[in-house]
């Protein structure tokens, strides 16, 4: 790591030194301000250059893991275990090993996308019923997360594994040793976990003994500034990388995690250990689709990420938002309807495909997408979107899920040229709350539709045994012309995933911004419903020429976590979410 210069007004040191704020490009560095061995919340960001390699995702010590791995020559996929490993121990709200994954990876060499479905499993015996209570009605999203029944078959390991045999160079266990350390050392708390658990974000923690215990040691909530050890997780993390993914699939752990769901008090799950030894991550084939010059990839179902986002920036493809400035009533307002529209299909088309026939070259027609775009109006909201007709799914009804705002996005470029982007997550901010051996249980099987039919219509999205719930993850890659490798993109936030990231394309696309002031560009979300529109930023001016629109606009915090890199002629330049805790490092 080089550290070039200071900065005017500010000191340098070491990378876990203090930081100074600094508004001009450096070369390599962390870019932020403050101490990562005690990161608080929200801090302006600058852009950061690297020649070489760079790891952007959402926490320092998650970071520098990935850094040291980049630097020992290790793969972009390499780094990306390293980071997610490290990530379940100092992020544990948002990822982990008892979560789920969507990897993106672009092979230089080879010149091949390549996605990696690490997306949970529901039980093989689950099916519509699973979210009814005791007298037959729908449970509250509230009372389903917690405890066993929400927790889908793990898949971060699997995917990983299965990234590693493709693409790994270094050794699978030596991807471990940071995350290791550091659980058995301790990591200091950030300001944001601490917060995180005190506000009460998921008010079941604290409700299974080992959360408890770990989260609120003396009945506490973790301080800022503590440092914590987590001794269970450094055994669990030497287990696996000792004896690979069959440590967690089957063996002690798998017994653990069984017990955990099937004991669970008050909402007991049905996961087998049969359900944990099927377990596969699958290799599917990305989508792609041209916007402009560009090339979009990003994941397939059952994630909606790619496909959504690909339609939204296909709807405004005739508007030629390049001739509008950033935050112009007019693009916003265009913004808006493209997302009506691509959030209406996106509710009524899209699940597993391997359980549900998802009209996958339908939904990315160019001709189909241009008529779609014709219902956008200018001067008006559309109001409530139809989706489109497609004769195929005639038969579906739409189901909504809610998603809560916790996960994890992590973009990478190695020395070689390859890239990661690699989204991550258990669900709700600490997930289902039910620990086994140092790390957290997702409840990802909320992601499914609650009710199986409405009006007599089988909805796509319905629970099923094996099946895997829908998702927003989004990870992305954008290719230029000459289908060089040019921006590798993704965010946390829920379902308006997919409006953080195709803002932040729009931003550097079409707006010719950095990849930092296109995070920073303030966040727009629409899913067919309410304008959303970041708290606390200028987008909020706009509310009153919305209105005039027609909009019905919410003021709102908005909490993306775009961790982004754009590769230049020049070399790499990466930005990393002011509204979080990540950052940027690189050579
Ligand atoms: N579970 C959500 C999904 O897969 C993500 C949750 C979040 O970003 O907070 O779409």
């Amino acid at each position: 790591m080089k550290i070039q210069y200071f900065l005017a007004g500010c000191l340098f040191f070491s990378f876990f030194g203090s930081h100074c704020v600094a508004n001009t490009v450096t070369s390599t560095v962390i870019n932020e301000t403050r101490d990562p061995e005690a990161a608080t919340g929200v801090i302006e960001k600058s852009l950061v250059e690297s020649k070489k390699f760079q790891v952007s995702a959402a926490n320092p010590y998650a970071v520098k893991a990935g850094y040291r791995v980049l630097k020992a020559g290790g793969s972009a996929v390499d780094a990306a275990i390293a980071v997610q490993m490290v990530l379940t121990l100092v992020e544990p709200q948002s990822s982990g090993i008892g979560g789920g994954t969507f990897i993106l990876h672009w092979d230089e060499k080879e010149k091949t996308v390549t996605s990696w479905d690490g997306r949970e499993t529901a039980p093989s015996s689950a099916d519509g019923d699973l979210f009814l209570d005791d007298n037959g009605k729908l449970m509250s999203w509230w009372d389903a997360l917690a405890g066993g029944r929400s927790v889908g078959a793990p898949g971060v390991i699997a995917a990983l594994s299965k990234a590693h045999e493709s693409q790994g160079k270094l050794p699978w266990a030596s991807l471990f040793k940071d995350a290791i350390d550091l659980s058995e050392k301790g990591f200091i708390v950030s300001a944001r976990l601490h917060q995180l658990i005190a506000k009460k974000t998921n008010p079941s923690l604290g409700h299974y003994a080992e959360a408890k215990e770990y989260f609120f040691p003396n009945g506490e909530p973790l301080q800022t500034g503590a440092r914590h050890k987590n001794p269970k997780l450094a055994a669990t993390l030497k287990l696996i990388a000792q004896k690979g993914p069959k440590a967690f699939y089957q063996g002690e752990i798998a017994a653990d995690i069984i017990s955990a769901v099937q004991g669970a008090k008050d909402n007991p799950g049905l996961l087998t250990k049969a359900d944990l030894q099927a377990y596969e991550s699958i290799e599917r084939e990305p989508v792609c689709s041209p916007y402009h010059q560009y090339t979009i990839c990003g994941m397939g179902s059952p994630s909606s990420g790619g496909i959504t986002l690909i339609q939204i920036l296909s709807l405004l493809e005739p508007f030629k938002l390049s001739n509008y400035k950033p935050m112009d009533t007019e693009a916003v307002h265009l913004f808006s309807q493209a997302s009506r529209l691509a959030y209406a299909d996106r509710d009524l088309f899209i699940a597993d495909s391997d359980f549900v026939k998802v009209p996958l070259s339908d939904l990315l027609n160019k001709s189909y997408l241009k008529h779609r775009s014709q219902l956008i109006k200018n001067n008006s909201d559309m109001g409530k979107a139809k989706a489109g007709a497609i004769p195929q799914v005639l038969s579906f009804s739409e189901g909504s899920t809610l998603a809560q705002p916790s996960t994890s996005h992590i973009s990478i470029v190695d020395s070689e040229g390859n890239a990661v982007s690699m989204t991550t997550s258990i669900e709700m901010a600490f997930g289902s709350t039910l620990m086994v051996r140092g790390f957290l249980l997702n409840n990802q099987l909320t992601d499914f539709s609650f009710a199986k039919e409405i009006n007599g219509k089988p909805v796509a999205n319905r629970v099923e045994g094996n099946k895997r719930p829908r998702s927003s993850m989004a990870p992305t890659m954008v290719f230029n012309q000459d289908h060089q490798l040019m921006m590798v993109i993704g965010s946390p936030g829920g379902s308006r995933i997919i409006n953080y990231v195709a803002k932040t394309l729009i931003g550097v696309l079409d707006w010719g911004l950095n990849i930092q002031q296109a995070i920073d560009l303030p966040n727009i979300s629409n899913r067919n419903g309410d304008t959303d529109l970041e708290l606390g930023t200028d987008a909020t001016k706009l509310q009153s020429s919305l209105e005039k629109k027609g909009h019905v606009v919410k003021v709102r915090e908005l909490n993306s976590g775009l961790h982004g890199i754009v590769i230049t002629p020049k070399g790499l330049q990466g930005g990393a979410d002011s509204r979080r805790e990540g950052v940027v490092l690189g050579d």
